[in-house]
């Protein structure tokens, strides 16, 4: 039988409507939700993301402060944009798209960020709450985020579960990792020195593929009814996108998010979510 396709566009919506609804109740306490991206040089994909922050954040209400620098912007003008924005009290949100260009620090500006403004979950600070268990202090990375989002809003309970996981990334496999075990999964986490990353697929009732490899996951590495979560991306040339796994798993897995359409269609939108949390670590709501 054909897999189910979890869709993130009616997941986005409905998370959508809810922020909406906060966002008036935040207006009506004197609070006006406000998030500040920064965009240094003209990469394709953080372009694309950046303007489609300042869309979203129109349709919910929420004001995107979009602020962009030229490539070859120096080091101590951004972190002093940044400073700047830590130090105002009408931004609650601070983004940087990545990737940077080469010549700055990456470390020195995600570090540069107050942890309770920081709506990517990108310092160091965010990263110890959420491997320490404590998810309810942290602002977590968009993308994991989503990947759990997607599945828990779909009906599926991580509890238990085997859960192999393609890919040890910083930006999604790591954070994901964390993210599995407060839900009480019993994980697996594969990367390019697994020794046989099919039988580990095959072990797992929920794969997730983080890895950034087109179709590198395949039918015969899923057994039959398995929950299958692609965060993949990746570029196909003509402006198209595929995900990790190839799209014949959908013959034999139980469950399957599709790339575009998956877990990309809540990145945004979870960003958003971050900011009315950030909003609460910061005591103003
Ligand atoms: P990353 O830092 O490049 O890490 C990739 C991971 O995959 C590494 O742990 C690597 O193993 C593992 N890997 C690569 N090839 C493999 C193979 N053949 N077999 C087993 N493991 C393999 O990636 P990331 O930044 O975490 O991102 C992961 C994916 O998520 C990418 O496709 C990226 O485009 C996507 N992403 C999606 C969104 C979204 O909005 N949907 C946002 C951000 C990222 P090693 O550690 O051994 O090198």
């Amino acid at each position: 039988m054909a897999a189910e396709i979890i869709k993130g566009k009616p997941i986005a919506d409905k998370i959508r409507e809810e922020i909406t609804a906060e966002v008036e109740d935040l207006k009506k306490k004197g609070v006006n939700p406000k998030l500040a991206v920064l965009l240094v040089g003209d990469d394709p994909g953080s372009v694309w993301y950046a303007k489609s922050k300042v869309k979203i954040g129109e349709k919910l209400g929420i004001f995107v402060d979009l602020k962009t620098m030229d490539a070859d912007t120096d080091q101590e003008t951004v972190l002093k944009t940044i400073q700047g924005w830590n130090e105002d009290k009408d931004v609650h949100g601070i983004l940087v798209e990545l990737p940077l260009p080469k010549h700055l620090s990456k470390e020195a500006v995600m570090e540069s960020i107050t942890p309770k403004k920081d709506v990517d979950g990108v310092h160091p600070v965010n990263r110890g709450y959420l491997l320490g268990g404590q998810e309810h202090l942290a602002l977590v990375p968009a993308t994991p985020q989503s990947c759990i989002t997607l599945a828990e809003r779909a009906g599926i309970n991580f509890r238990g579960k085997r859960v192999t996981l393609v890919g040890r990334g910083d930006t999604v496999g790591r954070p994901l990792a964390s993210l599995l075990i407060k839900r009480d999964a019993t994980i697996t986490v594969c990367h390019t020195k697994t020794v046989d990353l099919a039988a580990e697929c095959r072990r797992g009732e929920i794969v997730v593929a983080a890895a950034g490899r087109a179709g590198l996951v395949t039918k015969e590495m899923i057994s039959p009814g398995t929950v299958v979560i692609d965060a993949g991306v990746n570029e196909v040339g003509d402006g198209k996108y595929v995900g990790d796994v190839a799209p014949d798993v959908a013959e034999v897995a139980g469950a399957l998010t599709p790339v575009p359409g998956g877990v990309g269609s809540l990145t945004t939108t979870i960003i958003m979510n971050n900011l009315l949390k950030a909003i609460k670590l910061q005591g103003l709501a």
